[in-house]
């Protein structure tokens, strides 16, 4: 059964595709119509809970105890902060600031900040976060973000680009976590959330059980530049840093349209001492 509706299309994106069929129609399965309604469900839940929330007092985004700081100090003392982190890459260093390995490589980008290691408690907040539509985290995520962000940034980037989903997946998902990560970051920091400059062009393979190598090739040549990032500085926004081959990708792009600043920023990343 198939459901024939309106949707207007960008004919930017779309003028080369006409094949044949009116350009403000396509022909949608239920399963596309399922996704895009929920969409439409999240966004909705999204905005509510966003109005709601002026009316309500702030919360631990743990204990739910009333807190304006994102996470209560109490929980804070509790989160497996990096104590320790290679100002290049992120990785935890026993001692110095920048790791044997970011000493000998060429990097993409000149900064990783990342306050938390993928453990426990974060990496369940962070599975609700991307994947159970738990958007409230974003709050107390982007505070403790942007207090490291603060602590070690005298000079803050002019726009944010959140790691992009591949469409088929952000029509499925509802939502890019790593937008609204960035977009509530944007408002604490007063930084412009710029997430039409990069697109994910193709599907990639789930990068978690794949090596290292593997996952460097799984999402070569996957995003592009569609507008140009040149002489601004950048901070890439994304959730979890594991292999750093997503970041890296991204960090390519954007240096090969011409921006030669960039820092990443992402909540957690996979433990690995250096
Ligand atoms: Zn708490
Ligand atoms: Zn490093």
């Amino acid at each position: 059964m198939f459901k024939r509706i309106h949707i207007k299309r960008s004919k930017s994106l779309f003028s080369s595709e006409n094949n044949g069929f009116d350009e403000k129609y396509r022909l949608i399965t239920p399963q596309l119509f399922k996704n895009q309604r929920n969409n439409l469900i999240s966004k909705a839940r999204h905005s509510w809970n966003q109005a709601i929330s002026v009316f309500m007092p702030a919360r631990c985004g743990l204990c739910q105890c009333i807190s304006d700081s994102g996470f209560c100090q109490q929980c804070q003392d509790l989160l497996p902060w990096i104590e320790n982190g290679c100002r290049q890459c992120g990785a935890t260093l026993v001692a110095g600031d920048i790791c044997g390995r970011c000493q000998n490589t060429r990097s993409e980008w000149q900064e990783t900040i990342v306050p938390f290691h993928y453990v426990e408690p974060v990496a369940t907040l962070i599975h609700q976060f991307k994947y159970q539509e738990m958007l409230s985290l974003a709050s107390p995520f982007a505070s403790m973000l942007a207090s490291a962000v603060i602590k070690r940034c005298p000079i803050l980037p002019d726009i944010l680009v959140p790691v992009p989903l591949y469409t088929a997946s952000l029509r499925s998902r509802g939502y890019n976590q790593s937008t609204i990560l960035a977009q509530e970051l944007g408002k604490r920091l007063e930084i412009r959330v710029a997430d039409n400059i990069v697109v994910k062009s193709r599907q990639t393979k789930s990068q978690m059980k794949l090596s290292e190598k593997a996952r460097e090739t799984n999402v070569c040549g996957a995003f592009n530049v569609v507008e140009s990032a040149s002489g601004v500085s950048v901070a890439v926004v994304d959730d979890v840093i594991t292999s750093s081959a997503t970041v890296k990708e991204v960090c390519k792009t954007l240096r090969m349209s011409g921006c030669d600043q960039l820092s990443v920023w992402a909540i957690a990343k996979t433990t690995k001492q250096e």
